[in-house]
């Protein structure tokens, strides 16, 4: 269990008992997105609106704590900081996976090459996972 209030306080955030239950949710589960995040939240916090919820996300990835990942076609899911990383996502059940290779050189050379710039959220594969490929979901 890690500390968000330590977490909060290093970004200079007010600590609140929404923004940990926020970052315990997204600690445990990884990538959530907004409607997810919500119907977890308000188990705890039945009081909470979307817009309560937003606003606090938004707070977060201001001061870098949080980040987006734009998902192809989906819902964005928001996922706490940290290494750099790539997403892929299985375009069957849907599930969002890091994968530890670091693609900015890639990008990097894609954007040389066509001039085009890109957000650093851009870039995520998609496929289908080892378990959809084996047909048991
Ligand atoms: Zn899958
Ligand atoms: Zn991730």
């Amino acid at each position: 269990m890690k500390n968000y209030e330590l977490l909060l306080r290093e970004h200079n955030l007010k600590v609140t008992p929404q923004r940990i239950g926020i970052l315990s949710v997204l600690g445990d589960m990884g990538h959530v997105s907004i409607e997810e995040l919500f119907t977890i939240i308000r188990k705890d916090f039945y009081s909470i609106s979307i817009a309560t919820l937003y606003k606090n996300i938004s707070f977060m990835m201001e001061v870098n704590l949080l980040k987006e990942v734009k998902v192809p076609n989906g819902k964005s899911k928001y996922e706490i900081l940290k290494d750099e990383h790539s997403h892929m996502i299985c375009k069957k059940c849907e599930k969002l996976e890091d994968v530890k290779v670091c693609l900015d050189s890639i990008v990097k050379n894609i954007s040389e090459k066509s001039g085009y710039m890109f957000d650093d959220n851009s870039l995520v594969l998609s496929g289908i996972c080892p378990t959809c490929q084996k047909g048991t979901v």
